[in-house]
């Protein structure tokens, strides 16, 4: 039987998914790209076609409305819709893939509209329905989250008895050249940065004021950089999924610039999510600087730099204890040369891609609804050298010797 696949939302991420799915056509077969915006589903169907030969089809679709996602997945006779809109689309297509039979996956949690705050708890909740309906739903399947939970099964697979501690470590070291500019949609990533912080250790949440705990951490091909305590949603399934676990913590860098900016339009309440009255119409702060700043999917041509993320997991085996970094340097101008996407896409979506290929292959394959760090790492980690993203492995010695200055 043919394959049909379905990539939604036409961003810098469904860019990357598109080429990379296109790259691996044999494994996709047929490739639908369908967004909110048709033209910009062409624009980059044609940047494909150019590239590498393969025809991707197009189709608009508003993906907050299940019924025309449902009437698109049946149309296409789509066997797997990778879901790459916003995080606020993940329930409506969940839902559509369940009455349309459909597998799914996505690359970040569900977040409402309307409050900032992302969790997995109603998409864990569809469980027993994608269990009924015969189907996969695999979650967070991007870089962080996505490789970084990988990353961390690979470490308990292969170097730990039991794991005591993790510390994600994500660091985006590119230039685009701009005053300001988010590498990824600005509502979710500001909304990510300013939210307060919260890291798990010993059974419980603890939560810190937004961007208070700061450590300097070496990236290897970057050097140190200021790292700032974040709450990431990683961190949820994490501590369900890996036993023992006594801490975990998740850090990302900053330039001064960049949050100088970031507490200026904060403080002037341009982050704001409620609607706010101007001049008779209603507009919400964030969505119109959102209008304002840099489109992510444009910073790719004009960023120069290298992106680090990976994990530093300590904990216990054959009775003695150790600590293991892994970690995946990009190159933002190799990125956009091989797909026109800068790093933080790109990092995203060759994930993306490889989830979504082990699931067609049914190497990884299991009704139901399910984080990345419950599936066999090898096979993923395998993919991951072979389209474009090499990674490391470093022993850091003793607990005492961490790298942190
Ligand atoms: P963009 O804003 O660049 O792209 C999102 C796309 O989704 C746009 O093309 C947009 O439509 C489309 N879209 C939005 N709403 C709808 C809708 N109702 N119906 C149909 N299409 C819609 O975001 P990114 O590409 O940067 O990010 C994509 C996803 O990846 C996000 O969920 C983000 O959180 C996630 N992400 C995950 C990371 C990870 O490591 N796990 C890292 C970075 C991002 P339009 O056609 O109008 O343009």
């Amino acid at each position: 039987m043919q394959t049909h696949t379905l990539i939604i939302g036409a961003g810098g991420v469904g860019n990357v998914v598109a080429f990379k799915c296109a790259m691996n056509a044999a494994t996709f077969g047929t490739i639908t790209l369908a967004s909110r915006t048709w033209s910009k589903c062409d624009a980059i169907a044609a940047d494909i076609q150019a590239k590498t030969g393969v025809t991707v089809s197009t189709a608009a679709v508003d993906a907050d409305d299940t019924g025309a996602l449902v009437d698109l997945i049946r149309h296409i006779g789509a066997s797997l819709v990778i879901n790459v809109a916003l995080p606020y689309q993940d329930l409506t297509i969940m839902d559509a893939c369940i009455a349309a039979g459909a597998d799914y996956l996505d690359t970040a949690n569900y977040e409402h509209p309307g409050e900032a705050k992302f969790e997995y708890r109603e998409q864990w909740a569809r469980d027993g329905a994608f269990r009924d309906a015969g189907i996969m739903g695999l979650l967070g399947c991007g870089f962080d989250p996505g490789v970084t939970n990988v990353f961390v099964a690979y470490a308990q697979k292969h170097f730990f008895d039991t794991i005591r501690t993790i510390d994600i470590l994500d660091c985006n070291d590119g230039d685009h050249g701009y005053p300001f500019a988010t590498n990824f949609n600005p509502e979710i990533n500001l909304r990510e940065v300013s939210a307060k912080g919260r890291y798990w250790e010993r059974g419980e949440w603890i939560e810190t004021e937004p961007l208070s705990v700061k450590h300097v951490w070496d990236y290897p091909e970057i050097g140190p950089r200021d790292s700032y305590l974040l709450y990431h949603e990683e961190m949820e399934s994490l501590v369900k999924n890996i036993p023992d676990l006594e801490r975990i913590r998740f850090f990302m860098t900053f330039s001064e610039g960049y949050l100088t900016h970031m507490r200026a339009l904060q403080n002037v309440g341009m982050l704001g999510i409620e609607p706010v009255e101007h001049r008779g119409q209603e507009i919400v702060p964030i969505e119109f600087l959102k209008t304002l700043l840099p489109d992510p999917a444009g910073l790719g041509s004009r960023t120069r730099g290298k992106t680090n993320i990976g994990i530093v997991a300590h904990g216990i085996k054959d009775g003695r204890e150790r600590t293991i970094y892994i970690y995946q340097v990009s190159d933002h101008e190799q990125c956009y040369a091989e797909v026109k996407s800068q790093a933080v896409s790109y990092t995203t979506g060759v994930p993306a891609m490889i989830g979504a290929k082990l699931m067609l292959e049914k190497r990884w394959y299991k009704a139901g609804v399910h984080n990345m760090e419950t599936f066999d790492p090898d096979p993923f980690m395998e993919e991951l050298g072979r389209q474009g993203l090499p990674w490391q492995v470093m022993e850091l010695g003793d607990p005492n010797e961490r790298r942190y200055l």
